[in-house]
C-alpha cells in the first residue's frame, strides 16, 4: 500500500526469529528482530510498525504484553502471535485483543507469507481512522449498511435509485451541445455532463470552450432542467466554474491537485472525484478527504479505468470494477463508473455499464454524441461516445434495478 513495509519480529527463540525475518525479506518486507519482550515493547512505544509478529510466551515479557502496547501506541499496526501446538487457547485470547491472527509453529513459508500480506493489506481498514477520517465508514456509524445520498437539484446520488450522467465529453459547440443534452434527457438520464475546460494530453488538441461554454451548459440545463456535472482543473476558476455548475468534476488527471482539491473543499457545491489512472485506492481516499476536511462531505467517487499492461491493445483502460466493494467497505461516500474512459470504446459501454452496476455501482457517467453525428468530426472522445438510442437501451436494461447498497 506504501512502499516497504516495517515489521517487527519478537521471538526469544533467536532462530525462529531470524527464519521469520528472512522469509518477510525476501517478500519485500523491511524487517527487524528482537529476542526480547521487554525491548519489544520499547520499540513499539516509539515506532509505528506495518505489522508486529510476537511469540506468545517468552520469558521476560508476555506476548500479550506487547499486544496490548502495540494497541495503545499504534492501533493501527497488525499483529500476529507466533504459538507453539497446544497454545492455540492463548492466541484466540489474544485476538479478541486485537491480534490479527496468529500462526502456529512450524510454520510453513507460505502460510507466513499469506497471514503476513492479507494483514497488512487490511491495514487500509484501520488507515481509515487517520488518513481519512472525515470519510471513514469506520468511524461514521452513522451511515452503517448504506451511502450517505448527495442531492443534487432533486436527484439523489447514493440512494436506492441509479443516477445516470450522460453527455458529450466536450462541449464543442452551441447546437452540438443542446442537442446531446436534448437527446440525452429522451433517453432517461438524470443529469448533463460536458467539459469547458478539457485536459488533453497535447497542448494542441481541443481544449474546450472555456466560459462560453459553461454558458452553453447552462442553456442545455434552462431546457432540459438537467442538473451540469462538469469538470474543473484550475483551482483559480473554481468559483467562475460553480456559478454553473451543479458538480464540479475533478478529472483523472487533477485527482492529486491538492490546492484544487482543497478549493472546491471550501465550497458547498457536490464533487465527483475521478479516480486518478494510477491511483491505489487509498491515494484516491485520501485525494476525497483533502477535499472533505475543508468541510464539503458531498463528494461523489468515480472509477474510470485504470492503465495496465494491456492499456492501449484492445481497450483503453482497465476498468476495475473491483474496486466498488472496496470503496464501499471503506468509506460511506457512493460511487459511480464510467465506462466510456474505462473501456474507451463504444462497443465495449453497453455491457461494461451493465456489469458495473452489477458490481454495485450506485450511477454511471457515460459519453454519448448524437444520434447522427460524424464521429470523425468530434474533438474529443468520439469513438468511445455511445449514441442515444444506445443509451435509451442501456438505462432501460439497467434502471429497474433498486440499489439496497
Ligand atoms: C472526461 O470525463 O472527459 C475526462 C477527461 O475524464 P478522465 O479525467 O477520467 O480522463
Ligand atoms: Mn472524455
Amino acid at each position: 500500500m506504501r512502499g516497504k513495509n516495517r515489521i517487527l519480529v519478537v521471538d526469544d527463540e533467536e532462530a525462529m526469529g531470524l527464519g521469520l525475518a528472512e522469509i518477510l525479506t525476501n517478500a519485500g518486507h523491511e524487517v527487524q528482530i528482537t529476542t526480547s519482550g521487554k525491548e519489544a515493547i520499547e520499540k513499539v512505544k516509539k515506532y509505528a510498525y506495518d505489522a508486529v509478529l510476537t511469540d506468545l510466551k517468552m520469558p521476560d515479557v508476555d506476548g500479550i504484553q506487547v499486544l496490548e502496547q502495540v494497541k495503545k501506541s499504534s492501533p493501527e499496526t497488525a499483529v500476529i502471535m507466533l504459538t507453539a501446538y497446544g497454545t492455540v487457547a492463548s492466541a484466540v485470547e489474544a485476538i479478541k485483543k486485537g491480534a490479527y491472527d496468529y500462526i502456529s509453529k512450524p510454520f510453513k513459508i507460505d502460510q507466513v507469507r499469506n497471514i503476513v500480506n492479507k494483514a497488512l493489506q487490511q491495514r487500509i481498514s484501520t488507515d481509515e481512522c487517520s488518513s481519512f477520517r472525515t470519510i471513514s465508514r469506520m468511524m461514521h456509524p452513522e451511515y452503517d449498511g448504506r451511502s450517505k445520498v448527495i442531492e443534487v437539484r432533486g436527484v439523489k446520488i447514493g440512494g436506492s435509485k441509479l443516477v445516470i450522467i450522460a453527455g458529450p465529453c466536450a462541449v464543442e459547440g452551441r447546437e452540438f451541445t443542446l442537442e446531446i443534452a436534448r437527446a440525452v434527457k429522451e433517453s432517461g438520464a438524470d443529469m448533463l455532463r460536458g467539459g469547458a475546460y478539457k485536459p488533453r494530453t497535447s497542448p494542441y488538441d481541443f481544449q474546450g470552450l472555456g466560459e462560453e461554454g459553461l454558458e452553453i451548459l447552462a442553456e442545455a440545463r434552462e431546457i432540459t432542467g438537467l442538473p451540469v456535472v462538469t469538470e474543473v482543473m484550475d483551482p483559480r476558476l473554481v468559483d467562475l466554474v460553480g456559478q454553473y455548475a451543479d458538480v464540479y468534476q475533478i478529472g483523472s488527471r487533477s485527482m492529486q491537485n491538492f490546492p484544487l482539491l482543497t478549493e472546491v473543499g471550501k465550497t458547498k457545491k457536490p464533487v465527483l472525484l475521478k479516480r486518478g489512472m494510477s491511483a491505489t485506492l487509498r491515494e484516491w481516499l485520501c485525494a476525497a478527504e483533502y477535499i472533505a476536511k475543508e468541510g464539503n462531505t458531498d463528494i461523489i467517487l468515480c472509477e474510470r479505468g485504470v492503465r495496465t499492461a494491456e492499456s492501449g491493445e484492445y481497450d483503453r483502460n482497465t476498468l476495475d470494477l473491483n474496486v466498488i466493494g472496496a470503496v464501499k467497505k471503506n468509506t460511506y461516500l457512493p460511487i459511480i463508473v464510467d465506462p466510456s474512459h474505462g473501456t474507451g470504446r463504444a462497443d465495449m459501454v453497453p455491457l461494461a455499464s451493465k456489469a458495473a452496476v452489477e458490481y454495485g455501482a450506485q450511477g454511471l457517467i457515460i459519453e454519448v454524441i448524437g444520434e447522427n453525428m460524424d464521429v470523425q468530426s468530434i474533438k474529443s472522445d468520439g469513438y468511445q461516445s455511445i449514441r442515444p438510442s444506445i443509451l435509451r437501451n442501456i438505462i432501460e436494461e439497467v434502471s429497474a434495478k433498486v440499489l439496497n447498497f
